[in-house]
């Protein structure tokens, strides 16, 4: 019986390491920036917040790639869907919402297919992180209850896209209750539920080698700003709550030293490097 447990896992690490292609699985966790545009043009009271208070009004679209020894998790995808580019290099203006690179060559020249992600999760539902969630139905989906009830309810409500992320439906799904999720096994990556944005919003915890921890905020935050007044966005859908995990986030920082990175921050952004370069 152990011998069979361990040769199927051995069989599931080769398979993934194959399945990389030119990539080997590094040895220890890497994180990878995506690039999705930008996001201009809204209104700072829409956070509660005047222009002349904020160092940068306009926001970025990020999503990221974190490689482990043992799988690949994707957290976030985009504001545009690929399909929505036209190939002939223009930007794709949506609304407020612009992107110049669409998101799977990015993956692709840090080595990486959709079928190569192992674990897949969102920030929350909302669509400047959805855009193409669909691509990654065949990995892993790490979510709470209380978002994905949302996500598939029957008539959704709010900045909700629900074909972007149709295929989830059918995905393999590790469902959490207001829980964390240790998604390698070792500590290194950890899922952490931060309800509040929306009912089931997480942020991602990495242990990297060089760097220390880091936080992969979502929009627990939307401006660095917030953290400091603590005030939160008019559209929240549980403000109270999402005062509570900012706390609980805010002491974990403090207990592990990590850094926090606000998803939609253009400082925090500016300054790493890009796919296919990574931080570890
Ligand atoms: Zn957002």
């Amino acid at each position: 019986m152990a011998r069979k447990h361990w040769l199927a896992a051995a069989l599931v690490a080769a398979a993934w390491v194959s399945n990389a292609g030119a990539q080997r699985a590094p040895a220890s966790p890497r994180i990878y920036v995506l690039e999705n545009g930008s996001i201009s043009g809204l209104d700072p009271a829409l956070f509660n917040f005047k222009r002349e208070e904020l160092a940068h009004v306009d926001f970025v679209n990020i999503a990221y790639l974190i490689v482990h020894p043992r799988g690949t998790l994707m957290f976030d995808a985009g504001a545009v869907p690929d399909s929505h580019f036209k190939g002939d290099g223009t930007p794709v203006v949506e609304g407020v919402v612009t992107a110049t690179k669409p998101l799977l060559p990015q993956l692709a020249a840090a080595g990486y297919a959709p079928s190569d992600i192992t674990s897949f999760a969102l920030s929350h539902f909302h669509s400047d992180h959805t855009g193409n969630a669909n691509a990654f139905a065949g990995a892993t989906w790490i979510v709470q209850k209380a978002e994905r009830d949302y996500m598939f309810a029957d008539s959704p409500q709010g900045i909700i896209q629900p074909a972007t992320y149709a295929a989830l439906r059918n995905a393999k799904t590790k469902i959490l209750n207001d829980e964390d999720f240790d998604v390698f096994g070792d500590g290194s990556v950890v899922v952490m539920s931060t309800p509040g944005h929306t009912p089931g919003h997480q942020v991602v915890a990495v242990k990297l080698a060089k760097r220390g921890t880091v936080v992969l905020a979502g929009d627990l935050y939307h401006y660095p700003e917030e953290r400091t007044t603590g005030r939160t966005p008019t559209f929240e859908f549980a403000a109270e709550q999402s005062k509570v995990s900012r706390a609980r986030i805010e002491k974990f920082v403090e207990d592990s030293g990590a850094q926090l990175w606000i998803e939609h921050d253009v400082a925090t952004h500016a300054a790493l490097p890009k796919a296919p370069q990574y931080v570890d």
